[in-house]
C-alpha cells in the first residue's frame, strides 16, 4: 500500500501538522510516482537502501514492497512518530530520527557494508548532502533521489554545458551520473514551483582522476576557478598557477573554467601542487 493524496491530507489532519518550508517539506500523494521511483532504483532483497528525509512515509511504502532493507531518515520530531506508526508492520524498515547533515553515517552505514541512497531530497539540502556523502561516504555505492530539475542538471551535465559548474565536476570524479525523468509539481502536497528530476549517481570504482592529487585539494582549484566563471583561468588563477603549470598539463591559459572536463582540472591541479614542494 502506498499513500494516496487522501491519505496525506489526513495524516497531515489527524496529527495537527502543517507541511514545514523550513524542513523542504513537499510530500508526494501519488502512488505511481513512488512506485516509479522504486522501480528505477533497482533494488532487492539483498540491498541495503537509506532513505533521506522520509516524512510520512510515501516513498518508504514503496521501496518496502521491494524487499530491501529500508533505514528512514527524518528531521521531524512532529512527523516522525507519525512515520514510525505508518511503518510499523513493515520488518524490514527502521526509522532514524535525525538530520542526515550530522549523522553519523558510519553507524547507519558500517564501514566494509554498502547501501543505495533513494530519496525524494529534502530541496534545501539536496546540494550540500549529496556533495558531502560522494566526500565521506564510500560506502554509499549509488543514489536515485528526486531534486529539483536544475539542481539535477547541475549535478548530471558535461563540460560544455551552461549547467555546468564546480558541483559536476565534483560528481563527474566520483561518480557517473543520468537524468532519469521528470516528475511534475502536481503529485506532491504543497504543489512546489519547480519542475522535479529523478536522477542517478553510480560511484565509481575509482576516482576519473588518478592518486596524484588528493581531492580536497583538487575541488579547492576547482571551486577557484568557477568563482571567476567569465575569467580566463590564467586570471582567476593568477595567485596559484604559473604558465608552466598551464604548459605541463596541456590546458590552455586562456579557457574558461567550464571548457574543462574533469580529467584537465585533475592535470591543471597536479602541476599547481608541485609548486608547493620544495
Ligand atoms: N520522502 C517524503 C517526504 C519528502 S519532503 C515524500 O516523498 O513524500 C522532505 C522530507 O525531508 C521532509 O519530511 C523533511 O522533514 C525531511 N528533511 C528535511 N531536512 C532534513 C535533514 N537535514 N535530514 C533529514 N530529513 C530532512
Amino acid at each position: 500500500m502506498t499513500h494516496s493524496h487522501r491519505d496525506i491530507t489526513e495524516l497531515l489532519a489527524a496529527h495537527g501538522l502543517a507541511p514545514r518550508r523550513a524542513f523542504g517539506q513537499n510530500f508526494v500523494s501519488d502512488p505511481n510516482t513512488v512506485r516509479r521511483i522504486a522501480r528505477m532504483a533497482n533494488v532487492n532483497a539483498t540491498d541495503h537502501v537509506v532513505e533521506i528525509g522520509a516524512g510520512l512515509g510515501s516513498l518508504t511504502l514503496a521501496l518496502a514492497e521491494t524487499g530491501a532493507r529500508i533505514t528512514a531518515i527524518e528531521i521531524d520530531h512532529g512527523i516522525a512518530p507519525v512515520l514510525r506508526d505508518v511503518v510499523k508492520d513493515l520488518p524490514n524498515v527502521s526509522v532514524v530520527v535525525g538530520d542526515a547533515l550530522e549523522l553519523d553515517w558510519n553507524e547507519i552505514i558500517p564501514p566494509g557494508s554498502s547501501a543505495v541512497v533513494v530519496a525524494n531530497l529534502p530541496y534545501n539540502v539536496a546540494t550540500p548532502l549529496v556533495a558531502d556523502l560522494l566526500d565521506a561516504i564510500p560506502q554509499i555505492s549509488r543514489f536515485v533521489v528526486m531534486v529539483q530539475k536544475e539542481v539535477a542538471l547541475r549535478l548530471a551535465s558535461s563540460v560544455g554545458s551552461s549547467d555546468y559548474g564546480a558541483i559536476s565536476v565534483k560528481v563527474a570524479y566520483w561518480a557517473t551520473a543520468r537524468v532519469l525523468g521528470d516528475v511534475p509539481p502536481s503529485v506532491f502536497i504543497p504543489r512546489p514551483k519547480v519542475t522535479s528530476s529523478i536522477i542517478e549517481i553510480t560511484r565509481r570504482e575509482t576516482p576519473a582522476v588518478g592518486p596524484h592529487i588528493a581531492p580536497q585539494q583538487l575541488f579547492k582549484v576547482i571551486r577557484t576557478g568557477f568563482g571567476q566563471r567569465r575569467k580566463m583561468l590564467r586570471r582567476s588563477l593568477a595567485a596559484i598557477a604559473t604558465p608552466e603549470n598551464f604548459e605541463n598539463a596541456g590546458v590552455s591559459p586562456e579557457s574558461r573554467p567550464e571548457e574543462l572536463n574533469v580529467e584537465q582540472w585533475g592535470r591543471l591541479a597536479t602541476e599547481i601542487q608541485k609548486n608547493h614542494r620544495p
